[in-house]
C-alpha cells in the first residue's frame, strides 16, 4: 500500500496591494489539517483531481491528507504567515506517519514581504522534512513566477493548461499521473526557458487566437512518449522580483536535450504573438460615454486595474466616481471592497440614509476615500457562494456581511472581504441580477468573460489607476531585470543579457 500525502498552500500574490496577507485570509477560505483536507476539501480544485488520478492507479494506494491553505487573490504575505506556513508543514507532516509521496498544489506566484519566491521556499522545508529519496509533484498556476529553487526542491512541477482557468482538477490528475510513472521508474529532468515579456490578462485566453495553436501543441507534446510535463507559464506580472517574465516549463523522462529543445521551441513560437496580447483601453469617461451609445445592456466594463482575481484591492473609486456624475438610464451596478462602509450601512438600516467616504483604503496608493450620499436599500448577514468555472471548482466564496446602497442611478453592493470579481454570483447571491442592470462593473480582466460574455450587449476594459494594471509603466517596479518588454524595446529576445544568463545560453 503506497500512503500518498496531499498539501495545497495556494495564494497568488499582487505585490503593489498594500494589505498584507494574514492567516485569518486563509481561515476565511477554510483550513485543513490531516484528515479534514479529503473530508472537507476532498472535491475542491487541484485536491480533487490529485484523488481521481490516484484512484487510476493499477496498484493499491491511498491519499492521505496533510495540509490545505487556500487564501483569495491579495498583497504579499506577511512575515507571520511565512512562519505560520512551516510550522504547520512540520506538524502536520510529522503527524502523517510514512508517507512514498507528495501531491503538493502551489499557485507558483505567491511572495511574502520578506521572501519573494514563497514556492520555493515551501518546497525546500517539504524537501528538507521528507528526505531527498521521497517524489514530491507539485502543480501551479499558469500564472506561476517559476523559479530554479522550486525545481531543485520538486521531483516534477505540473502546470495548468488553461486560461480562464477550468482545468484545476484535471491538472491535478496530471499530477497523479506523473507521480505514478516516478513510481514505475521514470527520471524527470527539468528544462525551465524564460522570455523578457510581461502581459496583461485581457488576451492571455488560451481558447483565442493568438495563443489557441500554441497552446493545443503544448498538450499534444504532454502525450508524446518521453515527455512527462509541459507548460507555459504567462506569470502574474504584479510581482516586484528578478526575472520576471513568462516562462516554459518541460519535464521530460531522463531527456534534458529534448527538454531543452521543447521549451525554446515554444518559447520562441510564444515571443512573435506579444504585440497581439496588448489590449486596447479607455478613460473611465469614455467607457461611461460608449455604453450610454450602446443600444442594449448590459453593457460590461472590467475595471482590471482593481481586479480581485489579480490581487488587487477591491475598492477602486475611479469608475464609480465617474458614474455617480452621470444619468444612467436602466441604472449601473458596481461593487466595492470596504468592511467599514459596510459597518455604516448596517448602523443606518434598510431605508437609511448613507452619507460616507467609500472605497480607496485598501488600495489607497491609486484610489482615494471618495465621499458618497446614498441611501441603503438592503443588508445582508451574509455573501457566499460556491464557485465552479474560472478560478475554482466546489470553491466556497466567502466575502462576509454585505449591503447594497443606491445612490443616484448607481447600485454599489459592499461586501467585507474580497472574492473573485469575475463571476454573476458576486452580485447575485445578495439577490442583484446584473442582467437588470445598463452597466454592470466586473473586477477581472478576462475571466469574467465566460460567464458574463454570454448576455453582454458590450464588454469595454477600463483604463483606470491601480495595483493590478495592464499599463505596466504606471506601476513601481524596483527589482525586475531589465530590458523587459513591454517597459523597453527589445529586438532579439535571446540576446537580452540577464536571458542569455537564466536560459544559459552561451550560443544565442
Ligand atoms: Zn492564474
Amino acid at each position: 500500500m503506497k500512503r500518498i500525502g496531499i498539501i495545497q498552500i495556494l495564494q497568488e500574490t499582487n505585490y503593489f496591494n498594500p494589505i498584507q496577507t494574514v492567516p485569518g485570509d486563509f481561515g476565511n477560505f477554510g483550513i485543513g489539517t490531516g484528515r479534514e483536507v479529503l473530508e472537507k476539501y476532498g472535491k475542491v480544485g487541484e485536491i480533487d483531481g490529485f484523488v481521481r488520478g490516484l484512484r487510476k492507479w493499477p496498484g493499491r494506494v491511498r491519499p492521505v491528507g496533510v495540509l490545505r491553505l487556500q487564501a483569495w487573490s491579495g498583497g504579499p504575505a506577511a512575515r507571520r504567515t511565512r512562519r505560520w506556513f512551516a510550522e504547520n508543514l512540520s506538524r502536520e507532516l510529522g503527524k502523517a506517519g510514512r508517507l512514498d509521496g507528495l501531491l503538493v498544489a502551489l499557485h507558483g506566484a505567491m511572495m511574502a514581504v520578506d521572501e519573494p519566491d514563497i514556492e520555493g521556499f515551501l518546497l525546500e522545508k517539504i524537501r528538507a522534512i521528507v528526505g531527498p529519496d521521497i517524489p514530491v509533484v507539485a502543480t501551479v498556476d499558469l500564472h506561476a513566477y517559476m523559479t530554479p529553487r522550486m525545481i531543485e526542491n520538486a521531483s516534477a512541477i505540473v502546470g495548468y493548461h488553461t486560461f480562464p482557468h477550468v482545468d484545476q482538477p484535471e491538472t491535478g490528475i496530471r499530477a497523479a499521473g506523473v507521480l505514478r510513472r516516478i513510481f514505475a521508474g521514470a527520471k524527470p529532468v527539468s528544462a525551465l526557458v524564460r522570455l523578457p515579456m510581461i502581459t496583461g490578462g485581457e488576451l492571455q485566453s488560451t481558447f483565442a487566437p493568438p495563443l489557441r495553436p500554441i497552446f493545443r501543441d503544448l498538450v499534444a507534446l504532454e502525450g508524446r512518449k518521453g515527455v512527462l510535463s509541459t507548460a507555459i507559464l504567462m506569470t502574474q506580472a504584479y510581482l516586484d522580483v528578478p526575472e520576471l517574465g513568462w516562462s516554459v516549463l518541460i519535464v521530460t523522462d531522463g531527456d534534458p536535450g529534448l527538454a531543452r529543445r521543447k521549451a525554446l521551441s515554444l518559447a520562441s513560437r510564444c515571443w512573435p504573438v506579444r504585440e497581439r496580447l496588448m489590449e486596447k483601453f479607455l478613460k473611465a469617461p469614455a467607457c461611461i460615454d460608449r455604453a450610454l451609445a450602446c443600444k442594449g445592456g448590459p453593457v460590461v466594463i472590467a475595471d482590471g486595474a482593481d481586479a480581485t482575481n489579480s490581487g488587487g484591492g477591491g475598492d477602486s473609486i475611479h469608475l464609480l466616481k465617474e458614474m455617480m456624475g452621470r444619468s444612467i438610464p436602466g441604472g449601473a451596478l458596481t461593487i466595492m471592497v470596504d468592511p467599514k462602509a459596510v459597518a455604516r450601512a448596517f448602523a443606518a438600516g434598510r431605508g437609511g440614509a448613507f452619507r460616507f467616504a467609500v472605497g480607496g483604503k485598501r488600495d489607497h496608493i491609486f484610489s482615494q476615500p471618495l465621499k458618497v450620499a446614498g441611501k441603503v436599500a438592503s443588508v445582508h448577514r451574509k455573501a457566499a457562494y460556491v464557485l465552479t468555472g474560472h478560478g475554482g471548482n466546489n470553491l466556497k466564496i466567502d466575502m462576509g456581511r454585505a449591503a447594497v446602497v443606491r445612490i443616484g442611478d448607481v447600485t454599489l453592493l459592499l461586501v467585507e472581504k474580497p472574492g473573485p470579481g469575475s463571476t454573476p454570483l458576486m452580485y447575485r447571491c445578495v439577490g442583484l441580477e446584473p442582467r437588470d442592470f445598463k452597466i454592470v462593473i466586473v473586477k477581472s480582466p478576462l475571466g469574467f468573460r465566460a460567464e458574463f460574455g454570454p448576455f453582454a450587449a458590450d464588454i469595454i476594459l477600463s483604463d483606470c489607476p491601480g495595483c493590478a494594471s495592464s499599463r505596466f509603466d504606471s506601476l513601481p517596479f524596483r527589482r525586475i531585470s531589465r530590458p523587459l518588454w513591454p517597459l523597453d524595446r527589445i529586438g532579439d529576445w535571446r540576446r537580452v543579457p540577464w536571458i542569455r544568463a537564466a536560459n544559459s545560453l552561451e550560443n544565442p
